[in-house]
């Protein structure tokens, strides 16, 4: 092929952009052509189906043009939220729209202007009847009808000086200028075996749709158009993730372990209890990867408690038993110190040498540490990301432990493999989202899942209670604790402010021990506290020595003391679900009745609402996580910019998991039945996929 589509293009070369509106486009990350191809309306609107105020049914979202009447700004007194008001009026009445916390909103409309709102519809009854939305979606109409004026319409995100109405305009200019000179890049046999729209027909219809169009389904994102789109975007991502796979277990040869040495049979010896069949089997499937002459890189799944942290120590036996030094990496000091304390013990019944590395350790102690390391006299070095510092060196770094992945960048990941000469990698997470997923997230990996947790375990009792039944629920923990048992209140970290929260944490406290408990050993643990002084209360903490512990968030992964059995969650409101959950997993570990208490004040989100009672609803991680993701969207989900893929324009990895998985059969059957992409079929792939993963193709070579 001669000709070479413009893909690259700068905007501001295109007629009827320039300088300034790509300075503008630019903000909504539009810099290319391509870019501005693939900017996907996140609305359609069916003009045809607007409804008069007069007859909107409350309950229903719907859409409604009209002329703003008045525009005002207030303030809400308790909380001292700012709302602005904003009342339409159209021929048979008046709606008003409110948003909250969007100040700015108020300089956006004018009075006299004709807008478009789009939102649920609520009712009022003060005095008399009024319509109301709340944060609905907007947009101005300008006068000019022409495009406007199409059955249905795309409506574009904004950005201050360039509205969705101008960014329809451009398009429309640019896919009459380009639309049909674009190439198709996917292989007619794939087009033929989905039933797929030829590319050029796919954007021009997710732009302007045909009349006949079903804009439900546009607004599902489910339009043939949608579903090409959607399929190439999953197709490209697979393929990336395919070649990546290809290139790290081809080419990166590894240690072969013996897997058969003693320490972890004598680790088992040393247990009070055996390990689970998942337990087993994982440890197996690592001892798989061990053992061949490629590099392991395997990822543990399984819920808090299932107990991923022995699977990670019977995996470093091995690699002490193969002369070589393993590094294990923790999210935070807490974790680290916890995992160190408890693997401590055992490797020390077994003979061998763990040391913990953490950035607040004073020099001398440090430089032991490392020289340790550096000598091969450290069998084992856990740490948090201190780990990756230069003066980190390690003698025979065989093997990689990350523990909660998902706190890490896969640069940091990358670093500390780089450490040693092709170790071995296990990460393990608690995070349980399904299978396809999992392997789009965690892509070069293979995946292990532990599905059971260790028996006798009774489900932690989960229960909600508002603010006003605080008493109750110290007075509960009273008797628990009463009876020989521990426990945790959990006070949350998010105010602006840290300084702020440590004091309501340290308020709590000190209540705690005049008032509530003053009969009890109470301490306070929070991550502005020297290490030391953590460690000893730690310590306190698991030989029984203190019934209580007052904590900000710190406590939220990893901690194990199976003697507690009350977790309390002060504004439990306020936490992310899967950390409600990975709270709850501190207790329930040993063989009593554990209780897992929300404590929540009023106001509550709508999603606040929702975390709580999934919380009370389930334990099953699995369930959460999905609530969690259908809760939060995928993007803050996953953090995609943490997970060093590229990020998705139109899929969307919950909705389209079905696409996904076929997608990601064809693109792994494609690369392994087309090299390395450098047939002619498979040209158009590879481009897409260069453009796609600018530079993030490149672990291939450093992994
Ligand atoms: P995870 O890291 O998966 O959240 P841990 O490895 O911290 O879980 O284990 C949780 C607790 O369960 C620990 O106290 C651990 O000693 C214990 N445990 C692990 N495996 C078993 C088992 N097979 N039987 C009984 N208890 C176990
Ligand atoms: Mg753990």
């Amino acid at each position: 092929m001669s000709f070479s589509f413009p893909w690259q293009t700068d905007v501001q070369y295109l007629k009827g952009i320039g300088p300034k509106r790509a300075f503008l486009l630019k903000k909504l990350h539009i810099h290319t052509l391509e870019d501005l191809l693939y900017f996907v309306p996140f609305r359609y609107e069916d003009r045809a189906e607007l409804k008069k105020i007069a007859h909107l049914t409350a309950g229903k979202t719907e859409t409604v043009e009209g002329e703003v009447m008045a525009v005002s700004l207030s303030e809400t007194p308790r909380r001292r939220m700012k709302i602005v008001d904003v009342t339409i009026s159209d021929a048979s009445g008046l709606l008003h729209a409110k948003w909250f916390n969007q100040h700015y909103l108020k300089n956006y409309f004018k009075k006299g202007d004709r807008v478009m709102f789009s939102g649920l519809v609520k009712e009022n009854y003060f005095g008399s009847r009024t319509i109301e939305m709340e944060n609905p979606r907007y947009e101005r109409v300008e006068t000019d009808k022409a495009l406007h004026m199409d059955r249905i319409v795309p409506v574009y995100h904004e950005t201050k000086g360039f509205t969705s109405k101008q960014i329809r305009s451009v398009l429309k200019q640019v896919l009459a200028r380009y639309a049909d000179q674009i190439p198709e890049i996917l292989p007619l046999l794939l087009l033929e075996r989905y039933r797929l729209l030829p590319l050029f027909e796919a954007i021009q219809q997710i732009h302007f749709p045909e009349k006949e169009t079903d804009i439900i389904l546009l607004n599902q994102g489910r339009s043939p158009a949608h579903r090409r789109l959607i399929f190439d975007e999953l197709f490209i991502l697979q393929t990336g993730l395919a070649l990546r796979k290809k290139g790290m277990s081809e080419k990166v040869s590894g240690i072969a372990f013996k897997v058969n040495g003693l320490s972890p049979h004598s680790l088992k010896k040393l247990l009070p209890f055996s390990l689970t069949a998942a337990q087993e089997r994982v440890f197996s499937e690592i001892c798989a990867d061990m053992s061949k002459p490629f590099v392991m890189n395997r990822l543990i799944q399984g819920d808090v408690g299932c107990g991923k942290t022995l699977v990670a120590l019977m995996s470093i036996l091995v690699a002490i038993d193969n002369a070589r030094q393993t590094a294990l990496m923790a999210p935070t000091e807490i974790l680290a110190v916890q995992h160190y304390l408890s693997l401590k013990a055992y490797l020390h019944a077994l003979g061998k040498s763990v040391f913990l590395l953490t950035s607040d350790m004073r020099k001398k102690e440090k430089d032991e540490v490392l020289s340790a390391v550096a000598s091969g006299n450290c069998d084992l070095l856990i740490g948090t990301h201190a780990l990756i510092q230069k003066a980190v060196v390690f003698k025979n770094l065989g093997l990689v432990v990350v523990d909660e992945q998902h706190k890490f960048g896969v640069l940091q990941r990358v670093t500390l493999l780089k450490k040693g000469r092709q170790p071995e990698l296990l990460i393990l997470t608690a995070t349980p989202i399904p299978r396809t997923l999992a392997l789009t997230l965690y892509g070069d990996l293979s995946l292990s899942v532990i599905d059971e947790l260790p028996p006798g375990r009774s489900p932690i009792h989960t229960r909600l209670h508002y603010g006003n039944k605080r008493e109750g629920v110290y007075r509960f923990i009273a008797t628990e604790i009463q009876k020989g048992r521990q426990a945790f209140v959990v006070c949350p970290l998010v105010d602006i402010s840290e300084k702020l929260d440590l004091k309501a944490a340290v308020e709590r406290f000190e209540t705690f021990k005049t008032e509530v408990f003053p009969n009890l050993n109470i301490a306070l643990l929070h991550g502005k506290m020297k290490r030391d002084e953590k460690e000893k209360i730690m310590t306190a903490f698991r030989e029984g020595k203190i019934n209580l512990l007052v904590a900000t968030t710190v406590v939220e992964v990893g901690i194990d003391i199976p003697n507690a059995t009350v977790m309390a969650i002060e504004h439990a409101e306020r936490f992310g679900l899967s950390q409600l959950h990975q709270l709850r997993g501190r207790v329930g570990r040993g063989s009593e009745q554990s209780y897992c208490l929300m404590i929540a004040d009023y106001p509550i989100s709508k999603e606040g609402k929702r975390r709580l009672k999934a919380m009370v609803q389930t334990t099953d991680g699995f369930k959460i996580a999905e609530e969690d993701l259908s809760i939060r969207g995928p993007g803050e989900f996953f953090g995609t910019k943490q997970s060093g893929l590229p990020s998705l324009h139109v899929a969307n990895l919950i909705r389209d998991v079905k696409i996904l998985e076929v997608a990601r059969k064809e693109a792994f059957d494609w690369v392994e039945t087309h090299a390395m992409l450098e047939d002619v079929e498979s040209r158009p792939i590879r481009d897409f996929l260069e453009r796609k993963w600018r530079g993030k193709l490149e672990w291939l070579s450093i992994a």
